[in-house]
């Protein structure tokens, strides 16, 4: 077997020059002796992976609410792993780190509290009253870099500083995290950001056409849809939407590089502009087909039904832990500074659906209402 010296450079010789090298450029936070058989990201993907949040992925509602819809919806895992292959697939493509988009895929969400978005704004509104505030990304980040154990390691997994800033900078609509790194983001960090909204705007409009939400004769009405079924070779509606956004932004993005010139890593760090985009007319297509599925689906009564109940959970969990907090808050509280607040939010938003619909049942006043 050639060296992991030897292999790495060969590596390196196929990516493009503006790609984030497998060595990786800015180093970890805690210096550490490099393995033996493995590339830097290669390493900090399989700490992510072996990580109890990731498994907790798998009990996090998406959008449909576990427990009311069938097993083929998305939870935040397979979405997860959906965003995954889409970011590899772009990065490849566009000869860029696939091993730096796979980590910053896999931890996106990791942060994600239980019952999807109405569970992150009821956490964000309890934090808010408690003189803080609750974002995703934030989370997932401090999850990374704090909350999660890689032994020896006192705390977090540190990761290489690519994953950690592509995860600050990993930017949805749904998304508003603090700018805070001195540098633009990789080319990896947007592809991930970008292979997020792809993944989540196929995926939800096969879940919503699954759970009946959706109609087909409604969908073919906007131009997105359109675009998708004439690309009749995929086997799926979701996969045509995929293609479609996809070769867009293979396009899109090859133009922007040039018309930016950008040639080297620096020049990634150093660009005004984001160059891994669509082109303007199929931003317009998706920014559509994002506006129906807003006010049809993520705002369908169905759907607000599941999640209410999720937000009802959330604060009523918070609020009774301000009083009681229980073992775990408390050793939360104790091995990362002292907040209680903060311990709060930890532990809460770390708790799977069944979790936290399970412990909410068991609160006293649920049980004296009962
Ligand atoms: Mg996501």
């Amino acid at each position: 077997m050639k060296s992991l010296e030897d292999r790495m450079s060969a590596a390196n010789t196929i990516l493009a020059p503006y790609a984030v090298p497998h060595e990786g450029t800015l180093g970890r936070v805690t210096l550490e002796a490099p393995d033996s058989t493995r590339y830097p990201f290669q390493r900090d993907r399989d700490r992510i992976v072996y990580t109890k949040e990731t498994r907790r992925l798998m009990g996090k509602t998406q959008v449909f609410v576990s427990g009311e819809s069938n097993d083929h919806n998305r939870t935040r895992l397979t979405h997860t792993a959906e965003v995954v292959i889409i970011s590899r697939n772009i990065a490849r493509a566009l000869g860029l780190n696939e091993d730096l988009v796979e980590c910053i895929a896999l931890a996106h969400d990791l942060g994600h509290p239980p019952f999807g978005h109405a569970g992150e704004d009821a956490l964000n509104d309890w934090m808010k009253d408690n003189g803080s505030s609750f974002e995703h990304n934030k989370q997932s980040l401090r999850i990374v870099e704090v909350l999660t154990k890689h032994p020896p390691l006192q705390q977090g997994l540190n990761p290489n500083r690519e994953v950690l800033e592509g995860m600050m900078k990993h930017r949805t609509p749904h998304d508003n995290p603090e700018d805070t790194i001195p540098r633009n983001p990789s080319l990896e960090a947007l592809v991930v950001n970008i292979a997020d909204e792809i993944a989540y705007t196929g995926h939800d409009v096969d879940d919503g056409l699954r759970e009946g939400i959706l109609k087909m004769e409604d969908l073919n009405q906007i131009e997105l849809i359109q675009c998708a079924q004439a690309r009749k070779t995929h086997a799926s509606l979701n996969s045509a939407i995929v293609d479609a956004l996809v070769s867009d932004l293979y396009e899109e993005t090859d133009r922007q590089i040039q018309e930016q010139n950008i040639h080297t890593l620096d020049d990634v760090y150093e660009r005004s502009d984001n160059p891994v985009r669509f082109s303007e007319q199929m931003r317009k297509k998706l920014d559509e087909l994002r506006h129906y599925l807003k006010e049809n689906m993520y705002l369908h009564a169905d759907v607000l039904k599941g999640t209410e109940h999720g937000k009802h959970i959330v604060t009523t969990l918070c609020k009774h832990y301000k009083n009681n907090p229980n073992e775990q808050i408390l050793t939360l509280q104790e091995a990362n500074g002292g907040d209680l607040i903060e311990a709060i939010k930890d532990h809460v938003a770390g708790m799977t659906d069944d979790y936290a619909l399970a412990t909410f049942s068991a609160l006293p006043q649920q049980q004296e209402g009962a």
